[in-house]
């Protein structure tokens, strides 16, 4: 079996950890080509010294500089780039055989596009692709035969759910609905008037899941979920009132799919982020993840609850956001960027975070999502509204 050439844009973060994890446990599958990060130099090093990569991708030739000297001193092979260009040159290598996307934000957006027109196989867990620009990433993916696999829990659970060809039309599968969970985050029964003033730390404390600090406050406000149903309805063409979120503190049912029949189809295992991993680069075979086994007794019950609109207005603003279509959701999209990294940074109450979004989409009017440019100056807009707002809200 010729082993894979794996990309992994995003490899110091969480999800960039966990996959290295499951590829270390298989070396006989899987190769690590090009390791992709931001800034965190010495953990990067790190990786290539226990992975020794062909490439290794960093924000700027400061850094890259930095990168490369420590390669050469340990005598590896890796040669070091830096910058969206070469972000997307991983993404698209001829030898590169698939993609793992774990970018935060809005910033994988342009690689992973490119990894999708360049026909690759697509592990996705950078939701924010989706949100921004679903038309066209989808578009991108059939036209040029891309296989995106889906890394996102919830969403790995739906597509493990569906039968093989869904891709035909969920109807004409037998689907009646998508039943997406949701753990409710760290927030789920803090009294409302106590919300005011959470702090990022116990935003971040995340009960059931340890991942990067922006997801960890998007679960904290809910948006991650409504990033999900927004997510959802891009990879499995499901119409947004098909999509039910369902509150389920102990995140062990990762999601369900309904049926016209009465069946319920769900994934259930412990939550750890190298079983979507596993499954989406072993894809369509099995292998093993390194994760414990589903202790049912220990877990003794599961519980379920609607979701509280009133508490979470983020999850509202992105269904809304995903009917007024065009370019709101990459509004909606930036605009949480701003007021999330404003929130990280005290700038802004936790509250402020869905008001900021709120407003943001107020002031800049939705356009048809179009081409990469529209989006991408949609999101431009989005962004300095948003951080007008911020700087209005916080005089210096
Ligand atoms: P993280 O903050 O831990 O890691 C982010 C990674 O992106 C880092 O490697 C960082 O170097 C890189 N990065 C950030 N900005 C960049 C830029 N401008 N250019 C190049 N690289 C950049 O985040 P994470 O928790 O690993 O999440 C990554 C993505 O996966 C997010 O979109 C998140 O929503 C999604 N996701 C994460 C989890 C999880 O459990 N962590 C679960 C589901 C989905
Ligand atoms: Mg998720």
């Amino acid at each position: 079996m010729k082993r894979q050439n794996v990309t992994i844009l995003g490899a110091t973060g969480s999800i960039g950890v966990n996959t290295l994890d499951v590829i270390r446990r298989h070396p006989d599958r899987y190769r690590a080509f090009a390791l992709c990060a931001h800034s965190q130099i010495d953990k990067l090093f790190e990786q290539c010294r226990e992975f020794t990569p062909a490439f290794a991708v960093v924000r700027d030739a400061p850094l890259a500089e930095e990168l490369s000297l420590l390669c050469r001193k340990a005598g590896l092979p890796t040669e070091v780039l830096h910058g969206v260009a070469a972000l997307v040159a991983m993404a698209t290598h001829g030898e590169v055989d698939a993609v793992m996307a774990a970018i935060v934000g809005a910033a994988g957006l342009e690689p992973t596009l490119a990894a999708a027109q360049a026909g690759k196989k697509i592990l996705l867990a950078n939701k924010e692709v989706l949100v921004m620009a679903g038309e066209l990433f989808m578009h991108a993916v059939r036209e040029h035969g891309a296989v995106l696999l889906p890394v996102d829990s919830e969403h790995n659970a739906i597509f493990q759910s569906l039968p093989s060809d869904f891709s035909r039309g969920l109807s004409e599968s037998g689907v009646r609905r998508i039943l997406l969970t949701a753990s409710g985050g760290p927030f789920r029964t803090t009294p409302l008037a106590a919300l005011s003033d959470v702090t990022p730390e116990a935003a971040c404390a995340h009960p059931n899941w340890v991942m990067g600090r922006k997801i960890s406050v998007d679960s904290a406000s809910m948006m991650n979920k409504g990033l999900e149903v927004i997510e959802a309805h891009w990879l499995f063409a499901c119409p947004p009132e098909r999509i039910q979120v369902v509150v389920h503190p102990q995140s062990v049912i990762h999601s369900l799919v309904e049926y016209v029949d009465g069946s319920v189809l769900a994934q259930l295992g412990n939550p750890d982020m190298r079983t979507p991993i596993a499954y989406a680069l072993a894809y369509p075979e099995r292998i093993d993840a390194g994760v414990a086994s589903l202790d049912l007794f220990q877990i003794a019950r599961l519980d379920f609850e609607a979701p509280d609109f009133a508490r979470f207005p983020c999850l509202q603003l992105a269904y809304d956001a995903l009917r007024s279509g065009g370019t709101a959701p990459a509004v909606l999209n930036a605009a949480n960027e701003v007021a999330v990294a404003a929130f990280l940074d005290r700038q802004l109450p936790f509250l402020g975070i869905p008001r900021l979004i709120e407003s943001t989409l107020n002031a800049v009017p939705s356009g048809p999502e179009g081409s990469l440019a529209d989006v991408l100056q949609a999101d431009a807009e989005a962004r300095h509204v948003a951080s007008r707002l911020v700087r209005a809200s916080c005089p210096a």
